[in-house]
């Protein structure tokens, strides 16, 4: 065991000393250096999806995602409108997760590895996201019922960019229950141009958010939707407040990650920085102090919401706050690692 162990610090000791000596080889290295630093222990998947995985079809997230989910769900470079193969209910032992209330007014629906929320304002509910067709029922309708909600309350559905993971189950909420549909419009493109039998079938054209982005406003209630292009031309990102024990906390939500379909458009990889700073900004105006995400894989959504109930220690704060310096390095991660990719894949 000691021989192990000093063996394993010995290598610790050989490759922080190669990290300290050596002032960054390449820009592509100071670009890594600086996303991991952001990263720090909070954001590692998210880093070395980003940082690591930027070849064509996604590498290691693709695979991951394909992992617990249907064909569908492997990568979202390659879940945008897959009509073909609509897949069938998965295993329910790899992907259902209890809804949990975060705070007093935010709801989480998600399976463990693709989250849809609820914010309940006072004239009914806004649903971020969708998730997988087959997940609408026993996630997102059911889930809000065992909350003691009713998603004949859902007035809106807010889709973060069109790949099958978060929008399969708009047009299912939208034809039940009326809800208004709200997307990119390149991404509205995109969506309308699938076929009727695509898994889930298609929404109608509702409310599409331009590059100069939009304020939603229900009840007492307004989000902030942010055009960040790249992840998808149409991708949405947010800012909107929840109330935590009566306190307004206000929440930064990051609408696409990964990269690894951009290739070597630098026009992509310079959209999608310069997306991350507009929304970090705006992040920062509002004092954002939650982060979230689409995926558990990059804000623990899965692992935090099951954390509420749980006793916390002292100096310990709600685990979904994470401070507005927690925020910003989120996006942090998101720009370096981007900067890094676009860099070693040769973009120019
Ligand atoms: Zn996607």
């Amino acid at each position: 065991m000691q021989g192990t162990s000093i063996l394993t610090g010995t290598l610790w000791a050989l490759l922080l000393g190669a990290a300290a000596a050596q002032a960054p080889v390449s820009e592509v290295d100071a670009h890594v250096a600086a996303a991991r630093a952001a990263a720090g222990q909070d954001y590692r998947a998210t880093f070395v999806n980003l940082c690591f995985a930027s070849a064509p079809r996604g590498g290691g997230a693709g695979g991951r995602a394909g992992a617990v989910g249907p064909p569908a769900g492997r990568g979202a470079a390659g879940a945008a409108g897959r009509a073909a193969g609509a897949p069938a209910t998965p295993d329910r032992a790899g992907w259902y997760a209890s809804p949990y209330k975060i705070f007093d007014n935010l709801y989480w629906l998600g399976t463990r590895q693709h989250s849809s929320w609820a914010l309940r304002t006072s004239e009914g509910l806004i649903i971020i996201d969708t998730n997988f067709a087959w997940a609408t029922q026993p996630e997102i309708i059911d889930g809000l019922t065992t909350l003691g909600l009713d998603p004949r309350d859902i007035k809106y559905v807010i889709i973060s960019h069109a790949h099958g993971d978060h929008d399969q189950g708009a047009a299912e909420v939208q034809r039940r229950f009326g809800t208004k549909v709200v997307m990119g419009a390149p991404d509205w493109e995109s969506t309308l141009q699938r076929s009727a039998t695509a898994a889930g079938g298609v929404p109608k054209r509702d409310v599409s958010v331009g590059p100069e982005g939009a304020k939603l406003t229900l009840g007492d209630t307004t989000v902030t939707v942010v055009a960040t292009p790249g992840h998808t031309p149409g991708t949405l990102s947010y800012i909107f407040p929840v109330k935590h024990e009566g306190q307004t906390v206000m929440v930064a939500y990051s609408g696409g990650t990964l990269t690894g379909a951009f290739g070597t458009d630098a026009a992509r990889w310079d959209e999608y920085v310069a997306s991350q700073r507009k929304i970090a900004k705006a992040a920062a105006d509002a004092n954002a102090t939650v982060m979230l995400s689409n995926h558990s894989e990059y804000d623990g959504a899965y692992t935090r919401a099951r954390l509420i109930a749980a006793k916390r220690e002292i100096g310990e704060n709600h685990p979904f706050i994470v401070g507005a310096d927690g925020v910003q390095r989120y996006f942090t991660v998101m720009a370096e690692c981007a900067l890094a990719s676009k860099l070693r894949v040769g973009a120019k």
